[in-house]
């Protein structure tokens, strides 16, 4: 896709701090992290989101936390833990759509979702 960010990112197009590059998979760490350890894990071709039918051709997600778990292990969290999450739609706050798993760890991240008051 040619005005999509994370294809420009994994075509070497923009800067990003690339943790890995693979044929189908590549990760990078996120511009505005939450926590220490905060990795976008991407296919390396245009998915839209989890909801496009090619995420689910050919492994890609599988692929796609193999890689996860292979970066939390280079990252020094495997033992401390690591949160590995998707976001879809307005409710969720997706901004950019293109596949993406968030690994987020390096400190006590507390519940999932902040209980609403
Ligand atoms: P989401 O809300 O799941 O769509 O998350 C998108 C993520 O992409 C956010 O955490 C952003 O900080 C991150 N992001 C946006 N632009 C870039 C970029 N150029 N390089 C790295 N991460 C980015
Ligand atoms: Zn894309």
């Amino acid at each position: 896709m040619t005005d999509c960010i994370f294809c420009k990112i994994v075509n070497g197009e923009i800067p990003a701090e690339v943790v890995y590059n693979g044929t189908n998979v590549t990760a990078f760490r996120d511009i505005n992290p939450v926590a220490p350890v905060h990795i976008l894990i991407v296919p390396s071709r245009h998915i839209d989101d989890i909801r496009d039918p090619r995420a689910f051709e050919d492994d890609v997600l599988k692929e796609m936390i193999q890689v996860a778990n292979q970066v939390a292990d280079m990252e020094g969290v495997a033992e401390s833990g690591y949160r590995l999450l998707v976001n879809y739609g307005p409710d969720a706050n997706l901004v950019v759509p293109h596949l993406h798993l968030h690994l987020i760890g390096g400190r006590p991240l507390g519940p999932m979702v902040t209980r609403q008051a």
